[in-house]
Order: C-alpha cells, then sequence, then structure tokens
C-alpha cells in the first residue's frame, strides 16, 4: 500500500465525517468515529480543525471518501 502526504483544506471541510467513517471501517472494522485516526473538529463558529493522530498510516484512504475537496493526497516518494 502507498503512502502519502496529505494537504488540508480546511476551509472546504463540511464537518460531514465520512472520512472518519472509512478509517474507522478500514482501521478498526467498525463505523465508529472516535476509533479514526483523523480527528475533525468543528467549532461554534463553524471553523474546522483536522488532526492525524500517531496511528494513522498514511493510507490516504480517508483522502477519497471526502467528497468536498477538502484533502488532496500526494504519494511519497519510496528509496528504492
Ligand atoms: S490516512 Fe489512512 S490511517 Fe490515516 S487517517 Fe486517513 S484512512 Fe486513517
Ligand atoms: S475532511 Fe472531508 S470527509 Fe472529512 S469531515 Fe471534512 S468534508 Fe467531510
Amino acid at each position: 500500500m502507498g503512502k502519502y502526504d496529505i494537504q488540508v483544506y480546511t476551509e472546504k471541510c463540511t464537518g460531514c465525517l465520512r472520512c472518519q467513517l472509512a478509517c474507522s471501517d478500514l482501521t478498526s472494522k467498525a463505523f465508529n468515529p472516535l476509533l479514526s485516526k483523523i480527528q475533525v473538529f468543528i467549532s461554534n463558529s463553524g471553523e474546522c480543525t483536522i488532526h492525524f493522530t500517531e496511528e494513522c498510516n498514511q493510507c490516504g484512504i480517508c483522502v477519497d471518501h471526502c467528497f468536498y475537496d477538502a484533502m488532496q493526497k500526494n504519494e511519497k516518494e519510496v528509496d528504492k
């Protein structure tokens, strides 16, 4: 599996949490946002913060599940 640098564009995030559900399904076999390695927070004023935990393996699957272009992934160079 490839590894990716993930760029976030918090201004585009809607807080839908699809990314968290995708990650928790992938890494914990459960649809539980609390188990996700990506955590999205929306403040009372609507500002979004996106945080990756140390357990994130940079697989990029969460990016694939974002419908709002709030994240972009670029494959990392692999030493040969
Ligand atoms: S890159 Fe992979 S492990 Fe990291 S938060 Fe996204 S889906 Fe989860
Ligand atoms: S990053 Fe994308 S998938 Fe995740 S909560 Fe924001 S809009 Fe939804």
